[in-house]
């Protein structure tokens, strides 16, 4: 039997942008048959409610508040809650995998992170780089930064994407570069439960820790992904009307052109 696990999360505690409290989203998953949720909150240079002023320790301590208020009423309830962390660049937005609260004590050079420092130091720590919704556009988006090199997998269906072009254009990308696909609602609150617009990940093996989560992307083995019908169906136009950066392992712009680039 697959389990099933919401990737992309975030509480009123910890994000700006959230308006759920943790617990509050544990009965909606539970009701709908997840296994468990991971708590992906806006880190330092996002969308995040910690003050930046804070020493570093205190940060961190704030910031894992969503996600312990998620964990304690999980365990109340019986739905596992793990802890991971969104971080934005320029308009581009990364999911990382697989480093816990201990760990980012003791880094706080995380805070100031280029995106290839923090693909070698995660790598280096045991975890992964999930790009979200690379080709979202809206009105708060300038412009759609790819960094192929320096990413895990790629979050191809977002069900916060209000064009669903956006994902099959994702799910396109991610083809072109070989890399694993993953679902996720990046749920900012309970209605959205409650509506059912909520997506995930199958996975064949029960998760116990976060490092499950990596293993399943690294060894592309997410069975499979659960979101709308036709959700990534590549036959829908998808339209890009935003400036597209398409960045080297140095991060620097290679000037390609998007739709050469994804050509077979
Ligand atoms: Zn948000
Ligand atoms: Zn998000």
């Amino acid at each position: 039997m697959p389990y099933l696990y919401e990737t992309h999360l975030h509480t009123s505690q910890t994000s700006a942008c959230g308006e759920s409290r943790g617990r509050e989203y544990i009965r909606g998953y539970k009701q709908l048959g997840y296994t468990g949720i991971i708590v992906t909150d806006h880190f330092y240079k996002g969308n995040c409610t910690v003050s930046r002023s804070l020493p570093w320790r205190e940060f961190v301590n704030q910031f894992c508040r969503g996600f312990e208020d998620a964990r304690n009423e999980g365990e109340r309830q019986g739905l596992d809650v793990f802890f991971s962390w969104e971080e934005t660049f320029d308009d581009d937005d990364y999911l990382i995998y697989g480093l816990g609260k201990d760990w980012l004590m003791e880094h706080p050079e995380a805070a100031h992170w280029s995106r290839k420092e923090q693909y070698r130091a995660v790598r280096e720590a045991g975890g992964c780089v999930v790009q979200a919704h690379p080709f979202r556009q809206h009105y708060y988006i300038h412009s759609i930064t790819l960094s192929p090199a320096l990413v895990d997998g790629v979050e191809a269906a977002n069900a916060g994407n209000h064009d669903q072009s956006f994902d099959a254009l994702a799910l396109r990308y991610a083809k072109k570069l070989g890399l694993p696909v993953t679902a996720g609602s990046d749920i900012h609150e309970t209605g959205q439960l409650a509506a059912g617009d909520v997506f995930g990940v199958y996975l064949n093996k029960k998760m116990k820790t976060i490092a499950d989560y990596v293993a399943a992307i690294k060894g592309n083995a997410i069975a499979d992904l659960k979101m709308s019908p036709g959700r990534c169906d590549s036959r829908g136009s998808a339209t890009v009307s935003l400036p597209v950066k398409i960045l080297d392992a140095d991060e620097r712009d290679t000037g390609q052109d998007l739709w050469n680039f994804l050509k077979d």
